[in-house]
């Protein structure tokens, strides 16, 4: 039995936590907040819930597989997500308004509706086009989930191989980026918002996006995107259980300051803030690479980070609010867009992700004239009753800026070689957004499975 700390309470802290608890190790997890889940948060106002970073979930396999794998015969840790969330496929996914006027819904799962609702209001022959790209994701998933994704400890010398493969280079396009690869396939700009806007929303700057980040848009589409009634946050905290139902421990208020090495150079055990030691045998940082980096006393070298944003949590006046979709996008002539997201349950509780831009505030007024002038009118009937800067999410996680989607991805390498999970320190593993494979739900669970399987391979 390993005495293991796992650093963090974020999404992959606490899927490498259950599942190294469930082989029967001694897990202890430090958490600096008083709540599970890291980024996936959420606001509570009377009795309105906020989904404050997350709201949309794809390749749920991720999460199924974890839940099945830890559980146990006994009654409270026997439950599969499915038994204990109610997971709602989303149509539409969500709807884009462009700066032009037009809107899309992008429907959920369905070649032949996507089809359909592009050429509807792109114009004809825009759903085919698009198809290309969701092919070419399809492309770079068949080639580097099996070599990437699912296989534990891959890394530089799995993916040289890759690229010399002719199926690795059609799918990674190694000498050009996802939008010159799209430029072969159309030439109308609102695509291309399209295409940076998925670009962004994986923490990278569109000029250079690798083709790779494709994958994310075919996963979308032929996995799904889900939500879970009753707000994302719940989601956190059902793991969280299973965390504690497989007899691992979660404290909370417990900010680790340091991860302590003995003079071999062997990992010892972790000193909390609060100058308390704990000895362990493993450790599994689920935090930024800039904050591992500090825990371990070294100097970061200077990286690049995706962008902030700033989060207003909107109470929008009964009756007032039109019908809106899960999420919706205001997409913007030149950079991120504006993001709306409402669960269906209750449609008054607006949360609203605005681009930060430095340390400056975004204006209220101006989001909301940006709302009304594509529709969404609710000036003088929304009051915030709650709004996270970005420095907040700094703060919080200790990602530099507050970014939301961790180290940025500008190239091959940054998208599919982030940092290792296996750490060159004997007994330490990075897991979470800017370790392998990457930022998001999903990925931070398979992250937390490579942990897992790299310290105890599951036979
Ligand atoms: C606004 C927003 C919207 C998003 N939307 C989506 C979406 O719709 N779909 C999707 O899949 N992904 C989305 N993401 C990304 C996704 O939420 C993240 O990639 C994922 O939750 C990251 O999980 P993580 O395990 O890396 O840890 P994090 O969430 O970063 O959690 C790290 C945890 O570690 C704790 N911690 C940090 N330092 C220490 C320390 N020294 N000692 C102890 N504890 C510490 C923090 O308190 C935190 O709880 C969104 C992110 C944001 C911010």
């Amino acid at each position: 039995m390993a005495r293991i700390i796992v650093v963090g309470a974020g999404m992959a802290g606490l899927a490498a936590a259950a599942r190294l608890a469930t082989r029967d190790n001694s897990v202890l997890v430090c958490e600096a907040s008083d709540s599970v889940g890291g980024a996936l948060g959420s606001w509570r106002h009377d009795d309105l819930v906020f989904d404050t970073g997350a709201y949309t979930l794809t390749l749920p396999a991720a999460y199924r597989d974890l839940f099945i794998k830890t559980g146990s015969r006994k009654k409270s840790a026997a439950a599969t997500l499915e038994d204990r969330l109610d997971l709602q496929p989303l149509d539409p996914v969500r709807r884009y308004f462009f700066p032009d006027g037009t809107r899309l819904d992008l429907p959920n799962a369905s070649r032949g509706r996507l089809v359909a609702a592009f050429d509807e209001a792109l114009g004809s022959g825009a759903g085919a086009a698009w198809l290309r790209v969701v092919d070419q994701g399809s492309r770079v998933w068949d080639v580097i989930r099996p070599a990437l994704i699912e296989a534990p400890g891959a890394g530089g010398r799995e993916l040289a191989r890759l690229l010399r493969t002719t199926a690795g280079r059609r799918a990674l396009t190694p000498f050009r980026s996802l939008r010159q690869v799209a430029s072969r396939w159309f030439d109308d700009p609102r695509l291309f918002l399209l295409l940076d806007d998925y670009a962004r929303q994986a923490g990278a700057d569109p000029r250079s996006a690798p083709t790779a980040l494709a994958a994310r848009i075919y996963v979308e589409q032929a996995f799904g995107a889900w939500r879970i009634v009753g707000g994302m946050h719940k989601l956190a905290e059902e793991l969280g259980q299973r965390v504690l139902d497989r007899g691992a421990e979660i404290r909370h208020g417990a900010r680790v300051a340091r991860i302590e090495r003995s003079t071999s150079g062997a990992l010892s055990g972790v000193t909390l803030e609060s100058g308390e030691r704990i000895a362990a045998d493993v450790v599994v940082a689920d935090v930024d690479r800039a904050v591992l980096a500090r825990l371990l006393g070294r100097q970061e070298s200077e990286a690049a980070y995706s962008a902030a944003i700033t989060t207003f949590c909107l109470v929008v006046e009964h009756n007032a609010a039109p019908p809106m979709p899960h999420e919706s996008v205001l997409l913007a002539e030149n950079g991120p867009a504006v993001r709306v997201h409402v669960a269906a349950e209750q449609p008054a509780a607006w949360t609203v992700h605005v681009p930060a831009n430095g340390n400056q505030q975004p204006d209220l007024g101006e989001v909301l004239d940006l709302l009304a002038s594509r529709g969404l009118d609710v000036r003088g009937k929304a009051r915030v009753v709650h709004t996270i800067t970005a420095s907040d999410r700094e703060a919080a996680t200790g990602v530099p800026g507050g970014a939301a989607y961790g180290p940025a991805v500008n190239d091959l390498r940054s998208a599919l070689l982030r940092s290792p999970v296996k750490q060159p320190v004997p007994g330490l593993f990075h897991v979470g957004a800017s370790a392998r494979p990457g930022s998001g739900l999903s990925f931070a669970a398979l992250s937390g499975w490579q942990a897992a399987e790299l310290i105890q391979p599951r036979r």
